[in-house]
């Protein structure tokens, strides 16, 4: 870690030192040990600051509680890991995450009738508003992750022996989430360029009745896959499953929070995202969006009455188990909503960037794109059999060589050891960094004799 960063983490710590002693002094009044412990935390981040102005100092603070190594990796480098791009926080959610660490936070001014959804202080309830909105959906909660939106449909929808139309590129949650259900999942096969089609998902419904005598209860598709990062067609994957009766679940995981989502022109029943892979918010987050027809039964309230007591817990919603975010893990997502909404309509741009990354990969001899291209997304999978990993065969860190040359020009991410399929994401990288990681990967190639085509690169950005 350079000690600047380094620096700046000692300086936060010192702020939250003395953050305790307010909090453990009587309201307002400070005693004299308090005093003097204040003043020197205030020396202390004095120092520090003198060194972080001065690029000066040595490490004081190296680990939280003993056992926890201080995270900078988004500080000290280029990180193209696939899943954490677009959960990188805001410093506004970083700020929010501070403020609002204590355990129940959001429950300060919780009043009747006691739901996360309703409660307007900090403005949760306007933020729901804006979230179903925010996908054009008409009711939206918060959940711990996409998969427990996925979990809260399948629980409601599926019953034991019950079908599930998902795609043969779906994510293992959904796979978990319909067996927990107690269905079966029937995947969707693939078409020649790893897409899936509206009349391949049409033929699995079909094969579905024939071989059950019943159709499936629900289909649900990615429309970004998390292998290819593909675009699937999922309007016409709705349409079909209309024509079925069936009801439509579009995961969103790569998408709601990184480009615009409309989830009615999309014809989906649930709109499900993920807050910590594409909304820039803290794990666990995610939304789970809805119509006003499906809100009622995905989001219904609890009937039951204790035997004893007789009580009731009205408007408690059984698949939300009544709350779900309650702390800094929404606030955060809250706090990077404002800048979430807004970078949406920064697509294009992202994906000029994207494509200039796998152009700069291809224009290495041999280097292939395993992802439909040009790209529609910042997630990519490629193939570099033919170039990395021949190195990789001769070189004495053998598949290491590759994350040893990137992870010293400060690019970390791609998964290490592997030069053959392997997968990155330049999301929300700046022109500049893009450029970098291009220009690294290219000399990392000369270095080794590969071959490398300067004119192919032809996106002049
Ligand atoms: C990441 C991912 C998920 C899981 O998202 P969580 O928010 O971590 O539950 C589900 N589906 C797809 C396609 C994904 O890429």
């Amino acid at each position: 870690m350079d000690i600047r960063t380094q620096k700046t983490f000692e300086a936060l710590f010192a702020l939250e030192d003395i953050r305790e002693t307010l909090r453990q002094r009587l309201p307002n009044i400070t005693n004299p040990e308090e005093e003097n412990a204040i003043k020197e935390s205030v020396n202390r981040i004095r120092r520090i600051l003198d060194d972080i102005e001065n690029d000066t100092g040595t490490p004081d603070v190296r680990k939280i509680a003993d056992n926890i190594d201080i995270r900078s990796r988004e500080e000290t480098h280029i990180n193209i890991q696939p899943i954490q791009a677009a959960g990188r926080l805001t410093p506004e959610a970083r700020k929010a995450l501070i403020a609002y660490g204590d355990g129940y936070s959001t429950c300060d001014a919780c009043r009747k009738p006691f739901r996360l959804d309703k409660i307007s202080s900090p403005p949760i309830a306007p933020f729901h508003e804006q979230l179903a909105s925010f996908v054009n959906m008409d009711v939206a909660r918060v959940v711990p992750g996409a998969r427990r939106g996925f979990q809260a449909v399948a629980s409601t929808l599926v019953n034991k022996g019950d079908s599930v139309i998902v795609s043969a590129l779906a994510h293992y949650t959904e796979f978990l989430a319909v067996e927990e259900a107690g269905g079966t999942v029937r995947e969707v096969p693939l078409n020649e360029h790893n897409l899936v089609t509206a009349d391949a998902t049409a033929e699995k419904i079909e094969t579905v009745k024939q071989e059950t005598g019943r159709l499936p209860v629900l289909v649900m598709i990615d429309h970004f896959d998390y292998q290819y990062a593909n675009e699937h067609d999922v309007k016409g994957i709705a349409k079909v499953a209309h024509q079925y009766d069936i009801p439509f679940l579009y995961n969103g995981a790569y998408t709601v929070g990184v480009r615009p989502v409309d989830g009615k022109d999309i014809g989906a029943d649930f709109v499900v995202g993920s807050g910590h892979k594409s909304m820039a918010s803290p794990a666990p987050s995610g939304i789970l969006a809805t119509t006003d027809e499906w809100a009622p039964k995905v989001f219904r309230t609890t009937q039951m009455a204790g035997d004893l007591t007789k009580r009731k817990f009205g408007v408690k919603e059984v698949e939300m188990l009544g709350c779900t975010l309650m702390g800094s893990t929404l606030l955060g997502m809250m706090a990077s909503f404002p800048t979430v909404k807004e970078r949406v309509n920064n697509w294009e741009e992202e994906l000029k960037k994207s494509n200039y990354l796998i152009d700069g990969l291809l224009a290495i001899e041999s280097s292939k794109v395993v992802s439909e291209y040009p790209r529609k997304h910042t997630l990519s999978k490629v193939d570099t059999t033919k170039s990395f990993d021949l190195v990789a065969q001769e070189h004495k860190r053998r598949g290491f060589f590759l994350s040893d040359e990137l992870s010293s020009k400060g690019i970390v991410g791609e998964f290490a050891g592997a030069t053959r399929v392997w997968k990155f994401n330049t999301y929300g990288l700046s022109w500049e960094k893009v450029r970098y990681v291009v220009d690294t990967f290219q000399e990392i190639a000369e270095k080794y004799n590969l071959q490398v085509n300067k004119g192919k690169d032809s996106n002049d950005q």
